[in-house]
C-alpha cells in the first residue's frame, strides 16, 4: 500500500542548509535556519544548561513515567515565567510537550474540538509551520495584513480591519514577541488595540512564544502576552525553551490554556492529558527537568538570565552594525527597520530573485522570503552582507 504515497514537498530551509553546507566558497554566510549562533558559529550549551544536567545526573534515582501533562513543577516554573502574576494560577491548565511545535500541533488540535467550524487567523506571513500544521488538520485559515512591504514594520490597519472580520468561535494566532519570519513587532498601544479587537469580536487568542528574552528582554519580552491573557475570558499559550535555554533538541515547550472562570480549568487540563495521551502519551522530561532544576535555583536561574542577556545583547549589536554600515554604503536610512526588528529575524523585504542572486554570486544564504538570521552573522560578516545587499541593486 505505501506504492499510494505521494512524494512530500522537502522543507525549504534544511534544503538550504545542504546547499550551503556543499558550498566551497569560504567565504559563505549562512542566514537560514532558525538557531542562535555566537560569534564563532557555534550553538553552544548554555553554563545552566551543563550545571543543571549536571545536578539532574546525580539526583535522578529514576527514569519512571512521570504524568501525562508531564511533570507539574515544569509546568509551574513556566507558567511563572511567561505568565508572571497576571492571572491566577488556578486559571492556567498546562501540560508539556515535544517542544513548541508540540504545543502548537496541541492548540490546534484543541481548537477542533472545541470548535470543528473553528477558523484560525494566522499574519501575513507567519512561522510556515502554522499553515502546514492547520492544512494538515484541515482546519481553515484566514490570513491578516501583517508586514508592510514598504515601511518593513506593520501594517496596522491592515491588521486591525482583517482582525474585525473574527468572530466567536474563530482564533487569532498572534507571535508574542520577536516575530518570525519578519523581526516585526506590535508596539504596547497597538497590543492594546487588539485586545480591544480581540473583546469586540469574541475571537480567542492563541498566543506564540518561543523567542522569549531575545528581543527586549525577558520580562519585557512577555509583556504583550500577560497582557493578552489578563484581559480576555479564554487564551491559548504555545511556549518553547528550544531558543531561551538552548535546548533544541530536547524538545521541550508547553501549552497552557487560561480560562478567566476557574472552574473550567479542571476540564481544559484534563482535553490537554487526553491530547498528550492520543499523540504520544507522555511528553519528553530531559529538557523539561533541566529548565525546572534552573528556574527553581536562584543561583542557575541569574547565571542563565546573564548568558541569555549576551546572547540577546549579542543580536541587537549586529543589528546596529548592519544598519550602520547599509546607512554608511546606501547613503540613506532605508535600512534603519533592521535595528528596530528584535528577536532573531529580520524580512529584508527583497524578491525571490534577489535572494537567489545573493546566494549564487555572493555566498549568502537565506530563505527565499529574504528572511535573515542575524544571529548566523558576525562583526566580520556584516559588511561582506551590507556590501552584497548595496552591490546586488536591494
Ligand atoms: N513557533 C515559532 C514562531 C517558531 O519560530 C518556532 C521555532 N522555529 C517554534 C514555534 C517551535 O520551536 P520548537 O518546536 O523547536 O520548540
Amino acid at each position: 500500500m505505501f506504492e499510494t504515497l505521494k512524494p512530500q514537498p522537502a522543507d525549504k530551509i534544511l534544503a538550504l542548509v545542504q546547499m550551503y553546507r556543499e558550498d566551497p566558497r569560504d567565504t559563505k554566510v549562512d542566514l537560514g535556519v532558525g538557531v542562535y549562533k555566537d560569534a564563532t558559529g557555534l550553538t553552544p550549551v548554555m553554563r545552566a544548561v551543563k550545571a543543571a544536567e549536571q545536578k539532574i545526573w546525580e539526583s535522578q534515582d529514576t527514569k519512571v513515567y512521570t504524568g501525562l501533562a508531564g511533570d507539574p513543577a515544569f509546568s509551574d516554573v513556566m507558567v511563572d515565567l511567561v505568565l508572571g502574576d497576571a492571572v491566577a494560577r488556578g486559571n492556567v491548565a498546562a501540560a508539556a510537550t515535544p517542544g513548541g511545535t508540540g504545543a502548537v500541533r496541541q492548540a490546534f488540535e484543541l481548537i477542533q474540538m472545541a470548535n470543528p467550524d473553528a477558523r484560525v487567523f494566522v499574519s501575513n506571513p507567519t512561522w510556515p509551520n502554522h499553515v502546514a500544521i492547520l492544512g494538515y488538520l484541515g482546519i481553515e485559515t484566514v490570513s491578516y495584513r501583517y508586514f508592510d512591504s514598504e515601511t518593513r514594520g506593520v501594517d496596522f490597519d491592515g491588521l486591525i480591519e482583517d482582525l474585525k472580520t473574527a468572530k466567536k468561535g474563530d482564533v487569532v494566532l498572534l507571535h508574542g514577541c520577536c516575530h518570525n519570519p519578519t523581526g516585526a513587532n506590535l508596539n504596547s498601544a497597538e497590543w492594546d488595540e487588539v485586545i480591544k479587537v480581540l473583546l469586540e469580536t469574541g475571537a480567542t487568542p492563541m498566543i506564540d512564544i518561543a523567542y522569549q528574552g531575545f528581543g527586549d528582554g525577558l520580562q519585557e519580552d512577555a509583556t504583550a502576552t500577560r497582557k493578552v491573557a489578563a484581559a480576555v475570558p479564554e487564551c491559548l499559550i504555545a511556549a518553547s525553551c528550544s531558543k531561551n535555554f538552548g535546548i533544541y533538541r530536547e524538545r521541550t515547550g508547553i501549552l497552557m490554556a487560561i480560562s478567566a472562570d476557574d472552574s473550567a480549568t479542571g476540564l481544559n487540563q484534563g482535553t490537554l492529558s487526553y491530547l498528550n495521551r492520543q499523540n504520544f502519551s507522555f511528553p519528553p522530561d530531559h529538557g523539561a527537568r533541566i529548565v525546572t532544576t534552573i528556574l527553581s535555583d536562584a543561583d542557575l536561574r541569574a547565571d542563565w538570565q546573564v548568558e541569555l542577556e549576551e546572547v540577546r545583547k549579542s543580536m541587537l549589536g549586529l543589528r546596529s552594525q548592519l544598519a550602520e554600515e547599509l546607512q554608511r554604503l546606501s547613503g540613506s536610512d532605508r535600512f534603519g527597520f533592521l535595528a528596530q526588528h528584535r528577536g532573531m529575524f529580520s524580512r529584508l523585504g527583497t524578491t525571490p530573485e534577489m535572494v537567489e542572486k545573493l546566494r549564487v554570486e555572493h555566498g549568502i544564504y537565506m530563505v527565499g522570503d529574504s528572511r535573515m538570521n542575524i544571529a548566523g552573522l558576525n562583526a566580520q560578516t556584516v559588511p561582506v552582507l551590507a556590501k552584497a545587499i548595496i552591490d546586488s541593486g536591494i
